[in-house]
């Protein structure tokens, strides 16, 4: 017998896998070379050479008991100096050691957060369109995801409607930017009109609501974008990062959460998501890994291959009659379904043999989530596919 809990979760299970795992079976059926997935974020342009090498060194050339070894929960510091470094460098920061742990991912980083921030029955509160994970990870600590309407105009995030759903039990604010599923990136205006009402609302309520970014698309941004670094606009702010898409890497579970020393309670909160990540079972994050992304500090994936697969789908989709906002980042498109139920057009696409997830998995119904982050095969051989079935809506 498998807990209650569980039970709800495991029926509302990932869409999302489930669509990939539906790509499988039509792969056996017509063939992989015939199956349009862009059901998963599995990032296709491969792990860089240097990524390999330093694998291979570091294995080579490091003491196996230190490198495979357990250490200080937060991860190695000689590793997150070079993640403080590398952030000083760029975003003009002074971080240092004392505000970098290594993570499991973001996804794991987000847990250990959010177990250090939230108590059960409080809030934390997201902008719709949202990674679907984000309702999970608050469930785990028994606090509860609340999420701004879209605002399907542009995908900005609505803060109008933001700032009165600010409650005095919401605890934390997470963003994600540039942003899955619509690859929208926040800009700077948004940015700052969120960091003014949290500056209002956490001097209203006597308590800081803390506002936490998730980035693992940072580097996944196009037409020189820029991304805020959210630290400089919000002082009780915390960044999650991930190397899974900036280094494709996402299997090997490797990222890093940011406590500034500036934030409220600092200490505490820096000691609360240590503890997190050891008893929420991590203890820390793979060793190896974190001295492979020290060593790639400043390698990046080719972002110009999604780039090109940006260009040419979103064109292609534009010209065939979709609507979809122009994404700045990361490699998804989101695109209005032409009819109400957009799990009927997600149906009607895989008889085409496109795979794509329905919007409500990210609390946007009526839109359907396009991952292009496929060979540049599956984007041309998948376009006459696409064209047809608008055509069936017209
Ligand atoms: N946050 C967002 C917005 C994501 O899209 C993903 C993965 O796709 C994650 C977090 C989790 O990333 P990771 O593989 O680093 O755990």
């Amino acid at each position: 017998m498998i807990s209650e809990k569980m039970k709800q979760l495991v029926a509302n299970s990932s869409a999302i896998r489930a669509m990939f795992e539906e790509g499988n079976r039509l792969a056996k059926e017509v063939g992989p070379e015939n199956v349009y997935n862009f059901s998963l974020g599995n990032p296709n342009v491969p792990a860089s050479e240097s990524v390999k090498k330093a694998i291979i060194d570091i294995v080579n050339e490091e003491d196996s008991n230190i490198l495979h070894g357990y250490m200080n929960n937060n991860g190695f510091e000689g590793v997150r100096q070079t993640v403080a470094d590398n952030l000083n460098r760029r975003f003009g920061t002074s971080f240092g050691i004392s505000n970098i742990i290594m993570t499991v991912g973001a996804a794991g980083g987000l847990n250990m957060i959010f177990k250090a921030l939230l108590n059960p029955g409080e809030k934390v509160l997201t902008f719709s369109p949202h990674f679907g994970e984000y309702s999970n990870y608050a469930s785990n600590v028994g606090a509860i995801l609340e999420a701004v309407p879209a605002n399907t105009i542009d995908f900005q995030p609505n803060i109008a409607e933001f700032e009165a759903m600010i409650k005095p039990d919401t605890r934390a604010v997470i963003i994600n930017n540039p942003n899955n599923p619509t690859g929208v990136v926040y800009s700077e205006a948004t940015i700052k009109s969120i960091a003014e009402i949290l500056e209002r609302k956490s001097a209203e309520y006597g308590n800081p609501i803390y506002l936490i970014s998730d980035e693992p698309y940072r580097e996944l941004a196009y037409d020189g974008v820029d991304v805020p670094y959210l630290t400089k606009y919000y002082k009780n702010t915390i960044v999650g990062y991930s190397w899974s898409k900036s280094l494709s890497l996402p299997g090997e579970r490797i990222g890093y959460l940011v406590i500034p020393s500036e934030i409220d309670d600092y200490q505490n909160v820096f000691d609360a998501a240590t503890t997190a990540g050891r008893i929420l079972g991590f203890v820390n994050a793979p060793s190896l890994m974190q001295k492979v992304a020290a060593r790639c500090i400043d390698e990046n994936a080719d972002v110009e291959y999604y780039n090109e697969n940006r260009k040419i789908l979103y064109g292609k989709l534009i010209e065939y009659g979709y609507e979809c906002v122009k994404p700045q980042g990361a490699f998804y498109l989101f695109v209005k379904s032409p009819i109400a139920d957009e799990r009927e057009f997600c149906k009607a696409a895989k008889n085409h043999n496109i795979l794509i997830v329905p919007g409500r998995n990210f609390g946007c119904e009526g839109y359907v989530r396009i991952a292009y982050c496929v060979s540049r095969d599956t984007i041309l051989k998948s376009l006459p596919e696409f064209k047809k079935l608008i055509e069936e809506y017209k």
